[in-house]
């Protein structure tokens, strides 16, 4: 059984991560989709929303699962018996990160887990989580970044502020 993890922030999930959950799904027979509960962000929504939010874009991928976790991805995947974790590059500015945090999950895992990349579908190279977040601060249209019960949920943070 080919399982990987997908870790990320997805605050909030877009459809670039959608796009690369959908491609790994086909690629993996289990992919674990797991949030990173990053203390040194302040995220719009907590651990449990992102969580939520991914569950329900993903309930008709029988084969993917939605998890969180804190801490090293490193000894997230020991713990879970995961070997390859997969990320998604947009463009020559996601390089130079991704290809260090690669090498660092790499060389601390003792060569026990590796990065497989997919690079993004065009229509969503020019998509962030923040992007989003900067635009619908501002009231503006993100119904082509996030499905639309994102994007409702994205409105009510923005207004109850
Ligand atoms: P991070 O985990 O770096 O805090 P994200 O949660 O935004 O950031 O992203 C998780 C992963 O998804 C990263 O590998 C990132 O490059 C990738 N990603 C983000 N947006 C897109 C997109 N529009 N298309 C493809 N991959 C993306």
């Amino acid at each position: 059984m080919k399982r990987a993890v997908y870790p990320g922030s997805f605050d909030p999930m877009t459809y670039g991560h959608l796009d690369i959950i959908n491609r790994a799904s086909e690629i993996f027979d289990v992919l674990i989709v797991s949030v990173l509960n990053n203390n040194q962000k302040t995220p719009l929504f907590s651990v449990e929303e992102r969580v939520k939010i991914l569950r329900e874009a993903t309930r008709h991928l029988s084969n993917v699962k939605v998890d969180s976790f804190s801490g090293l991805l490193t000894n997230y995947a020991a713990e879970n018996d995961l070997h390859v974790a997969v990320r998604g590059l947009r463009a020559i500015t996601d390089f130079e990160y991704e290809l260090q945090l690669a090498q660092t999950n790499r060389l601390l895992s003792g060569g026990k887990l590796d990065t497989v990349f997919l690079t993004t579908s065009l229509e969503y190279a020019y998509l962030s989580s923040s992007s989003v977040k900067e635009i619908a601060s501002f009231g503006g249209d993100i119904s082509k970044a996030v499905p639309d019960f994102v994007a409702e949920q994205i409105f009510e943070k923005y207004r109850s502020r």
